[in-house]
């Protein structure tokens, strides 16, 4: 009997860990790893009109290439941000269009609303429905993979994140990318904030710099997810 409620109980362990693993594979396919000539950084939570110029300008200086996973609200105001990433070679992702906190609790039907108006917005800012998705808190809902795969979204995690959003000190930052970056391995960062508290991102952007410098000298090529992936940026 004790064993009985102990394969039930790691059983449960298992399939909570999978439902809040960023690479988790239970429930759907996530991509965090590609091509290992290159490595791919993130930015969540933007367009922001602080700190996207920034990012965009720092990604000039050393020709880097990124992903920008966008939130629906903020294109309404920002949008121009992000056709000024397209532009520059950036690849713009979906992430949500409200970024709600309660995103894993949502119906099906709620839940493919907020990945349409993201998808929405996105169009008429930068011409393409994107195809690269993430989940707001990296958390999943089950209804969420058969959602993506309807609309032709694959969904991304990433291979290591800064905790830039509760971390202030860009040391901090830059060294835990440095010490756990992998050659083909999805680095996530921040550009905006999900809250209207509009958290501070200096640190991420004095991080940044030295992150780039860094991996650059371990002849590492920064790939936005198309090219890591080897995927279009859009559906058709
Ligand atoms: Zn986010």
């Amino acid at each position: 009997m004790s064993l009985w409620i102990a394969s039930i109980a790691g059983f449960a362990l298992f399939a909570l860990n999978e439902i809040a693993n960023p690479r988790g594979a239970l429930l759907g396919k996530v991509l965090w790893k590609g091509d290992r000539r290159g490595i791919a950084l993130t930015f969540d939570d933007g367009p922001h009109p602080l700190y996207t110029p920034r990012v965009l300008e720092i990604l000039d200086r050393f020709r880097a290439k990124a992903t920008f996973f966008v939130i629906g609200k903020y294109l309404q105001e920002h949008g121009a941000l992000a056709a000024e990433a397209s532009q520059r070679g950036h690849v713009i992702g979906n992430h949500s269009c409200n970024h709600l906190r309660m995103m894993n609790f949502l119906s099906g039907q709620k839940l493919r609303q907020e990945i349409l108006e993201c998808q929405r917005e996105a169009e008429k800012w930068v011409g393409y429905r994107p195809r690269f998705y993430r989940q707001p808190a990296g958390f999943r809902n089950p209804n969420i993979f058969g959602i993506l795969k309807e609309l032709g979204m694959s969904m991304v995690g990433w291979q290591v994140r800064a905790f830039d959003t509760q971390r202030q000190d860009p040391l901090a930052i830059s060294r835990r990318i440095l010490k756990k970056a992998d050659p083909g391995g999805v680095i996530l960062l921040h550009d905006g904030s999900d809250s209207v508290l509009n958290q501070d991102r200096t640190a991420t952007l004095k991080a940044l710099p030295e992150i780039l410098r860094v991996l650059r000298d371990r002849g590492m090529e920064f790939l936005t997810l198309e090219e890591l992936f080897g995927m279009s940026k859009d559906i058709k």
